[in-house]
Parts: C-alpha cells; structure tokens; sequence
C-alpha cells in the first residue's frame, strides 16, 4: 500500500508540473482528476513488470538504466522543494477539502458532462496521450530516482508528506492496481484502452464524489460505457444505434420539451449544452439555432417550424357522426333596451329554479341551464345585448345556437331591434321574435309583426318562418310556449357534440376575483371539460382547479354546452376568448406565450405621442395620424366592454378611437410596456396600477388616468378626438393609506387602524378603498383619528384610525386613496 502511494504521491506531484499534460484535457477544471486519471493509465503500461517490486526504491530501481545520467541531482532540489510545498498544502487541505466538497457537489452535474464529453473526445486524444504519457513516464521514473535520493537525503518528511496526498483519493489508490494490472494484461487491445478510460473515470468519480448519487451516475455511465466497447469490439459504431426523428421546433423551445421531441433524457441534453457552454435548467427556452445543434449532435433531423405552429397541438379532429351525442342549443336574448330582455331572462330562470329545483339558488355566473317541462335542457347565456354577442364573435367564439329577439309590444322595431337582426343574420343564428309585455294595455303584437317585416324578419303569422311567440315577462304568459318553440328549433339544427373529446369552450365572462383569483365562466362547447385538465384560453393558461355550476355547485366535468365557472387561471382572460385542453403545461405555456408576444405585436402601432393632450396636438398638426390608441382596465369584464363599445362609437372623419388592449383588474407593466409601444395613455376604470407599473409609467412617460365614472372617461377621450379639452373636474391623489388593523368600536362600527404611506390623510378629501389595486368603495370619512383625537390631517409616516360613511367591510392590507377634486381649466397647445 504504501508502495502505491507512495508513487501516487509522485505521479501527483509529476503531474502539474507536465502542464502539457493538463492542457490537453480541454476542459480545464479537474487538474487533479486528469492527471489521476491519465497517471494511472501512463503508469501503468510500461512499469507493468516492475511493478511487483516492493517499493520506491525497488520500483524505481529497475529504472536507474533508462535515466540519463546527471540529472537527478536538479531533480532532487526540485522533489525537496515540491515536497516542502506538499507538507505546507496539507494544512490547508482539511479546509480545503471541506469547501471543495460543497463546491464539487454544485459541479458534479457539470463534471460528469464534461467526462461524457472527454469519453467522446479521449479516443482522438488517445495517441497523443500516449505519446505524452510515454514522456511522462520518462520524467516519472527521473522523478522516483530524485526521490529516492530524497529518501536517503531526508528520511521522514517523504512519508509524512505524502501519505496524506495519497488519502485524499481515498478509493481510487486501492482500486488502481487491479486496473494496472488489466492494462498490462491487455495494454494494446481497443476493449481494454476503453476498459482503462472507465476505470479513469470511475476513479475520478469516487474520487471527486464519494456519495451514493456519485457512484449510481458511475454506474449507468459505465453501463453506457461498457456498451459502447462492446459494439467498439465487435466493429460496430460508437454511436449508439438510435431512431432518427423529425424534431419540430419552434423559434423557441424548453431544452425539456425539446429533449422530448427527440426522445432522449433531458440531463443527456442539458449536458450537451453545458459542452457547449451554455449553462441551462430544463425549464429554460433555448433559441432555434443552439436546438438545431443539440438536435444534430443526437443525430436527429430537425424540422424549423414557425410560431404559430404551436397552436397545431391542440386538437383540431373532426368527431365521427357516431361519437357524437345531442346537446342542449345556447340561446342569447337580444332586443332594444327597456324592451325587456333583463325581465324575461329573469323571468324565465326564476320561474324554472323555482318549480324545477326546490330551493335551488342560482348563482350569477354569466349563463344558466333550465329544463323545460318536457325535460330538455336549455342554455341561456345571461348577459343580454348585442355588444357581447357581437365582441364574442369578433374573438371567434360562435356561441349562440338561438337568438330570442324581443320586441316590446308596446313599442316597436327600434334602432337596436334592427341591429340585433342583423348580428343575427351576420352569424348566420336563427331567431324567434318574443314579443313581450303582452300584459300591457297598448300592446299591439301585430304592429311588431309588420314591422319586422321591413327588416325581412318574417314570423310565423304572417306565413314565415321565424317562430314567434307572446310573452310577458312580469306575469309570465307564453313562457313556457316560448321555451317549447326553443326546443323545437334546437330539434331543427339538430345540435350534436362529442363528449369523449379533449375540452373546448368560450369565455362568457371573466373577473379576477379577491380570494379566488382570476375565475372564467366557460361554456364548454365540444368535449368534456374536467378537473385537472390543463388547458390555453386566450393569452392565458391555467390548470383546472374546480368547476363551479350555476347552482353554485362544485361539480367534477362539464359536458358540452354546460356553463362552469373555471378556477385555477394564471391570469384573467377576456370574453369570448376560446378555451381548449391540452395535454402538458409546456404546450399550454408555449401556446398562451405565443398568443401574448402575436398579439402585442399586432397592437403595437407606431406613434410617438403619449398623452392625449400630445395625441390630440399631434393629430392637429400631422392629418396622417387618423388614431388615437387607448389602453383600457376595469374592475369588471360589463364596464370594459361597454367602455370599448363607447370609444367605437367616437371618432369623425379625421380621428378614430383605437382600443389597443381592454382588460379586467390592476395595470400591470404589460399594460405599460404595450401603451408605450404604441404610444398610448392607459386608462383605469376603479383599478389602479400596481407599484411596478406606476414606475414604468414614470420612467417610459406613459399616461395612466383614473375614472369611477364611463361618462368621465368617454367625455376626455372624446375631447381628445375633437380636439377640445374643455374645463374638467380633475383629481388629485393626495395620499395613500395602509390598513393595519381593523377594530370594531361600539356606535361607530369598524374602524381601520392605518399607517399613512404617502402625502396625508385628509378628513374633508374624498376616500376610496383599494383591495389589489382594485376600487371597492368610493366614499368619504366618517371619522379620522390620531390617538383618541379627532383631527383634520395626518402626516405621511403617522399612524391613525379612519372609518368610512356608511361603508365598512375593510380588511387589513386594503389601501386606503385620499383625493380631492379641482376645476383645471384645459390648455391646448
Ligand atoms: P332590457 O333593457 O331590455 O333588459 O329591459 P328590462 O328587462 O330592464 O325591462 C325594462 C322595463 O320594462 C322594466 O321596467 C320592466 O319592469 C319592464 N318590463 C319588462 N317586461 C315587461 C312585461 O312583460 N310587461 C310589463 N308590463 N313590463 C315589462
């Protein structure tokens, strides 16, 4: 034993000093390991029969022949120097060795792609390896001869010094004789070079690891390896034998997804990578360029696809006729406003909640299913009117099976009437006439009739065949018989899904929700829809987490044309957006991802201005500029629309109102980055931007305004588009508040205990309640108190009691805006 380490020592020691030799192993970091592991396949070979011999002395006894003459004397200065160094290293080393341990164990990942690559690389550097082992071995054996001189020199530092270098290694020394002696046996056959290459690394393994997962890579590694010798022995390859694929991939992919597009192990490509010197984890995206090298390097042909290519995993297949099963049709209400569409949907689901389910209590979730008295299943969407009919289509949901127009008997075929038919028409939906208040005194049914008739709608009674029916929705007269002409159209358009398929719906509605989250409601239109399922909807993703019915009930799946609401969102969707299972949250991401960079580019217009007063200046002096770009965020998904649906409608010849993003909850720096890009103000509707996004606004110069009322808002981007800002009420935030703490207090009901973080508080300033940059309350304060005193201000940085008039579900963590209103008088320059 100490014989070996005694040599081992040497060959350490030999080692660095061949720099030639460690530069040859091109990935530098393992010094000692390279050596080890080329000293042992250089000592080996030749001093194979000298090896028996019992020590240093022997050993290099049998040398003295081969040594030039004359040079062991500056050896031996050079072996008592190294030595001295060796004995002044070893304290250190213990240190050393413990933070080389936490170190080695971050590298060992790294190492062992760098030892797979060294195996790929050994066989061309097998010659000149030995050629430079041979000279080694030639300084070795000068080497041992210096020392053996030492020996006599200097008895005992040798041993003390070496003895530890020898343990470090601790299993490699012990094993290294076994692998010597192979090598000698075989030294010029192929099998047994790779046979010494494995025990090189085996070595190198347990000496640099030690632990359990070391030695189980060793293991598989040497499985791999004793693979590839064996195919190397009969002939055959190196590589092993694979199936070529096609890889897809797209501009930019996860190096997991990507590994298994080609079916290999993501750590053999996250190696291949680190060879390459890029340092990823699976989850990160690789661009095309570094895929198709890792793609060629597996030996597999790659196929560059393009972005929206992305979007081809989800399931686009026709159902065979004979998977398809019935399924209830989808009816909106349209009609003029005050006409009575909100009654009849009312009157139509109380009555069927009532009569249908004993005690049931539905739940708003933007659409409901009621079941006629001879048992079929209805779906009624909730929100009556065109506009979201019309902003659903234009995302390409088609929900709609049936139109119910209603018309007011007492009325007749007005604006929106008209409208509503020719959204009808648009999309192809066939429509019943209900004509409603029937009840009323000065209802003329027959007028509605005739009239319709000028707009092509011919029902029924006048030898058409559009189904009408009397109705009305305050004492309920011809509902049932209106629900019995639905179901007989349905029966017509013989509306069929199948339900054994990955799920596909629309959003009815959408809203972040405090406590749940972002929640959608989807009407699932093809497939089932379950828990669990992942799933793309919009620029969106999620993965479901329950579905909650319009009952209120949690339920596992939703068939076709069943309305749930969806939770487990990872951000809000929008109307109309089209939802769709897939089967990895790699392809969802992906998916969502595209989705979000295609449309930001789409909206991103060119235009420098920011402000709408610069907008508006700019539109004055350059006739080109026909659009004024306008970001819109609400509380609520009903108030974004009809926003949008208000800026459509301003505009003249000369300017237009673009709504480049409309959307639901806080301004976040998306919103930011998308309003500069276009050069665009943001406006918030009760929301507030979120911190991160007030400093990008700050810095890029983009315009955030705040509003509580549409009118307000339509009123200044309409000023904006004419080109006349007249006098406005403009508010000023003056400051913000936390709520700490919430107290109860008796005759004055809760109380918030808040820390004033910014500007004052001011008893007289208007207050409004902030739950996730969200407004929830707009009021003013009953009370403001520093310690027990009411007062009139508190200073930023002071903590005091607020509670508001006639409001008060406030939780801590809520903010607290403090503003007052002033008339500016608007310049325009
Ligand atoms: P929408 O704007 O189309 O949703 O109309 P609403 O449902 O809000 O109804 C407008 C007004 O008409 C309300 O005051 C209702 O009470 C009234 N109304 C709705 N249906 C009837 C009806 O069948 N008979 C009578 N007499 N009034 C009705």
């Amino acid at each position: 034993m100490s014989d070996n380490d005694g040599k081992k020592t040497l060959g350490l020691r030999g080692g660095p000093r061949a720099g030639n030799v460690k530069q040859s192993f091109s990935h530098g970091r393992t010094k000692n390991v390279v050596v080890e592991t080329k000293r042992k396949r250089v000592v080996v070979p030749k001093p194979g029969g000298a090896k028996p011999s019992t020590g240093g002395a022997a050993a290099s006894g049998g040398d003295p022949s081969k040594r030039p003459a004359g040079i062991s004397d500056a050896e031996m200065e050079r072996r008592l120097k190294a030595l001295k160094a060796a004995k002044a290293r070893e304290v250190d080393e213990a240190a050393e060795r413990e933070a080389e341990e936490k170190a080695r164990a971050e590298e060992r990942e790294r190492r062992k792609a760098e030892i797979e690559a060294k195996e790929r690389e050994e066989q061309e550097r097998e010659d000149a390896l030995r050629a430079k082992a041979e000279e080694d071995e030639r300084k070795k054996r000068e080497a041992e001869d210096a020392k053996k001189a030492a020996d006599a020199a200097a008895a005992m530092p040798a041993p003390e010094a070496e003895a530890p270098r020898a343990a470090k290694p601790s299993s490699a020394p012990r094993k290294a004789p076994e692998r010597d002696n192979k090598n000698d046996r075989n030294s010029k056959g192929k099998a047994a070079r790779d046979d010494g290459r494995r025990s090189g690394k085996l070595t190198l393994n347990q000496a640099l690891r030690g632990g359990e997962g070391g030695r189980q890579r060793s293991m598989a590694a040497m499985k791999r390896k004793q693979e590839r010798a064996r195919q190397k022995a009969m002939g055959g390859p190196v590589e092993r034998e694979k199936v070529v694929r096609d890889v897809q991939v797209p501009e930019t992919i996860l190096v997991q997804e990507l590994a298994n597009r080609m079916a290999e192990r993501v750590a053999d490509v996250v190696k291949s990578l680190m060879n390459m010197g890029m340092m990823v984890t699976q989850n990160q995206p690789i661009d095309a360029d570094t895929a198709e090298l890792i793609v060629e390097e597996f030996g597999h042909k790659i196929v560059r696809v393009s972005d929206s290519d992305v979007e081809d995993v989800i399931q686009q297949v026709d159902d065979k006729d004979e998977e398809l099963q019935a399924r209830p049709p989808v009816i909106t209400v349209m009609g003029h406003v005050d006409h009575g569409k909100t009654s009849l949907l009312d009157a139509i689901r109380n009555a069927k909640v009532v009569s249908g389910e004993a005690g049931g209590i539905t739940q708003h979730i933007g659409a409901y299913q009621v079941k006629t008295d001879d048992d079929t299943l209805l779906t009624f969407l909730d929100t009556p009117g065109h506009a979201a009919f019309t902003s659903m289509r234009a995302r390409g949901a088609q929900v709609t099976d049936i139109v119910v127009l209603v018309v007011a008997a007492d009325d007749a075929v007005m604006p929106q009437t008209i409208e509503a038919i020719n959204h009808a028409k648009a999309a192809g939906v066939p429509m019943i006439v209900a004509i409603n208040k029937i009840d009323r005194p000065e209802a003329d049914p027959d007028k509605v009739r005739t009239d319709l008739l000028q707009h092509e709608v011919i029902v029924e009674k006048m030898s058409g065949d559009v189904l009408d029916v009397e109705v009305s929705a305050i004492n309920g007269t011809g509902l049932d018989t209106l629900l019995e002409n639905i179901a007989l159209q349905s029966e017509l358009l013989d509306l069929k899904a199948n339900p054994d398929r990955a799920a596909s719906g629309a959003v009815i509605e959408a809203q972040l929700d405090v406590g749940r989250g972002p929640v959608a409601t989807v009407l699932v239109q093809n497939g089932t829809l379950r828990q669990g399922d992942i799933f793309v909807v919009g620029e969106q993703w999620g993965k479901v987490r329950a579905l909650i019915n319009d009952k209120g009930d949690r339920v596992e799946e939703a068939g076709p044309s069943v309305p749930v609401e969806v939770l487990g969102l990872n951000g809000t969707p929008e109307a109309g957006d089209v939802l769709n299972v897939v089967d990895t949250e790699a392809q969802a991401r992906e998916i969502a991802e595209y989705r979000e960079k295609a449309a930001k580019d789409k909206r991103a217009a060119v235009g420098a201005a920011t402000t709408l007063d610069q907008m508006m200046a700019k539109a004055k002096e350059d006739q080109a500029v026909s659009e004024l770009p306008i970001l819109v965020k609400a509380d609520v998904q009903g108030s974004a629309e009809a926003i949008v649906q208000a800026m459509e409608k301003i505009g003249n010849d000369e300017v237009r109102v673009r709504v480049l993003h409309s959307g639901v909850g806080a301004i976040t720096e998306s919103d930011i980055g998308l309003a500069e890009a276009s050069g665009a103000p943001v406006m918030g509707f009760n929301v507030r931007a979120n911190a991160t996004a007030r400093n990008v606004a700050n810095q890029k110069g983009v315009e955030i305004r705040y509003y509580s009322v549409i009118y307000d808002l339509v009123d200044d981007v309409k000023a904006a588009a004419s080109g006349l800002l007249s006098a406005e009420v403009r508010e000023n935030f003056i400051g913000y508040a936390e709520i700490k703490e919430v107290f109860k207090v008796t005759g004055v009901g809760k109380v918030a205990g808040c820390l004033v973080t910014e500007g004052i508080a001011r008893r007289s300033a208007g207050v409004r309640l902030l739950r996730d940059d969200v407004v929830i309350h707009e009021g003013s304060l009953k009370t403001l108190k520093r310690f027990k005193d009411e007062v009139k201000e508190v200073q930023s940085g002071q903590e005091c009691g607020m509670a508001f008039e006639n409001y008060d579900d406030i939780r801590p963590g809520d903010v607290i805006e403090i503003f007052e209103r002033e008339e500016v008088e608007r310049q325009l320059d």
